[in-house]
């Protein structure tokens, strides 16, 4: 079994309880105006270029690019970034095999003492369903610490109910109460969310809700009053809110897309994801993490 991941953080201490090795798996289905993780969403390997980065050695022309060099259709096929020496290009997003990522996840392990543990986000880290439930049933059968799954809660009951099994604590997203925000901002509406959250408490299992709080885009009183409400009719604990992220607006050039919250201010936002979750504006997507930051969904 194997899966396209954009990144493996050791000794992370911003992505559960404890010393985590933070596993980052691409693909998601939402699109958050003000997502700071753009290398996460599309599955596929993608193509990041940093032109301060640029020496203008020529290197990368000499290469058989199969799209002629036009960067809105490239494939990501990595030949141009194989050729360059100072890493201005690289390809985002990697396929391994299960056994590869457990065999990176095992090195902290001595240091992962009581709370420490793998977790697993993106993306949405449940969108390649088969490869991260083999994650966790690895590391459930190696007693690998405890495992956190970060998720955006938008996918099939049955995934999240399955994956449940194996996870000692889920970070659950619900970005806005409201549907027809949530729609907006997202490209999705929170009808999903909200029932698999529903579902997920249900079980039993151990929940940390979270909200991102984005100036201008979900941050009114009464929004965040109704998330309130909605995450303590399922018999859960306090809401965490979440200062925005400004940091996203390189992530995007490098992939060659516009910054849909560009203006900071979601609700000045014109171009939100349409109703089938698709890109917003631009072009593709995707850099590799240098801040150990949360990868969570946003
Ligand atoms: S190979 Fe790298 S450094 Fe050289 S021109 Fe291409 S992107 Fe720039
Ligand atoms: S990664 Fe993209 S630009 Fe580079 S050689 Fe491949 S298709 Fe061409």
């Amino acid at each position: 079994m194997s899966g396209v991941v954009f990144d493996i953080a050791g000794f992370s201490l911003r992505d559960g309880p404890g010393i985590r090795t933070a596993v980052f798996l691409k693909g998601c289905p939402l699109r958050c105006v003000w997502c700071h993780n753009p290398e996460s969403q599309n599955l596929a390997p993608e193509l990041f270029f940093e032109p301060e980065k640029c020496a203008g050695c020529g290197k990368c022309r000499t290469v058989d690019c199969p799209v002629n060099f036009d960067r809105a259709n490239c494939v990501g096929c990595g030949r141009c970034a194989a050729v360059c020496v100072y890493g201005a290009r690289r390809i985002i997003g990697r396929r391994m095999t299960a056994a590869e990522v457990l065999a990176a996840v095992r090195r902290d392990v001595p240091f992962y003492g009581a709370s420490g543990g793998m977790t697993l986000s993106g993306g949405e880290p449940l969108f390649q369903f088969d490869f991260a439930l083999e994650l966790l049933k690895l590391a459930a059968a190696e007693k690998i610490g405890t495992t956190v799954v970060e998720t955006c809660g938008e996918l099939p009951t049955e995934h999240l109910l399955a994956a449940a099994e194996y996870v000692e604590l889920f970070y659950f997203d619900l970005k806005a109460a409201d549907p027809g925000l949530h729609r907006r901002l997202t490209g999705r509406g929170n009808r999903t969310i909200i029932g698999n959250l529903e579902a997920l408490a249900g079980t039993g299992a151990r929940i940390k809700v979270r909200c991102p709080v984005i100036p201008g885009c979900n941050d009114a009183p009464a929004e965040l009053e109704a998330v309130r409400r909605i995450v303590s009719g399922f018999g859960l604990g306090a809401v965490e809110f979440l200062p925005s992220n400004p940091a996203a607006a390189a992530k995007y050039a490098g992939l060659n897309r516009s910054y849909p919250a560009g203006s900071g201010r979601g609700s000045t936002f014109s171009g939100a994801a349409d109703s089938s979750g698709a890109a917003l504006t631009g072009p593709v997507s995707s850099p590799k993490r240098t801040d150990g930051s949360s990868g969570t969904p946003e």
